[in-house]
């Protein structure tokens, strides 16, 4: 332990993902030892997430405006939905260059071990989306684990009343893995590759 807000600090950094109690340490000496200007730029850039990134109301995509970059974006199909798992994942697919529609944020995957059910996810949106048929392709793009799985199966059996094509991304992605995570080469190929599921 150590004396107030060192010890402030190294709590909080330990709440974050990734983030263990010896990281934490580490991050926290790193930051006493860095020039005054460096921690000021990131204390500005912590607070800003919170008084400027919204959620985009269409996608659910992270947003500085009521719409993403994406959606506000003319250039980009309007009848191919992307559905991901979270922001990242846009940020992952975005990279490989291969998609040129728009994106559906889920905010998550089904895990009733953990007590998130399809309501806890951004599904209802999804679907007013589809409502007007101007959609020709969705292509569920969650992860490929157990989760994921589970999602995908969920949203594939409720989008086939809405007569939509649905696919899914080839698989060549790291079962268990983060789409995240995954690199540009495998998931460019994984998309490239996608498969049209039977109706
Ligand atoms: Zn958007």
């Amino acid at each position: 332990m150590y004396e107030g807000v060192v010890q402030d600090l190294i709590d909080e950094l330990g709440r974050l993902p990734g983030v263990g109690p010896r990281g934490a340490q580490r991050i926290a000496f790193h930051l006493l030892s860095t020039d005054p200007d460096d921690v000021v730029r990131l204390a500005e850039a912590l607070q800003q997430i919170k008084d400027k990134v919204r959620f985009c109301v269409t996608c659910g995509n992270v947003a500085e405006a009521e719409q993403c970059r994406i959606c506000l974006d003319p250039r980009r199909d309007p009848a191919l939905i992307c559905v991901v798992e979270q922001s990242q994942d846009v940020q992952a697919i975005e990279r490989t260059r291969e998609f040129r529609g728009r994106y559906h944020v889920l905010g998550g995957s089904i895990n009733p071990i953990g007590g998130v059910g399809p309501e806890d996810l951004r599904v209802k949106e999804l679907m007013s989306r589809l409502a007007d048929g101007a959609v020709t392709e969705v292509i569920i793009a969650t992860d490929p684990d157990l989760e994921g799985e589970a999602t995908a199966t969920y949203l594939t059996r409720l989008l086939r009343s809405m007569q939509v094509p649905i696919s899914r991304l080839a698989s060549g992605l790291p079962v268990g893995g983060d789409l995240e995570y995954a690199d540009e080469v495998t998931l460019g190929r994984a998309f490239e590759g996608r498969r049209l599921i039977e109706a």
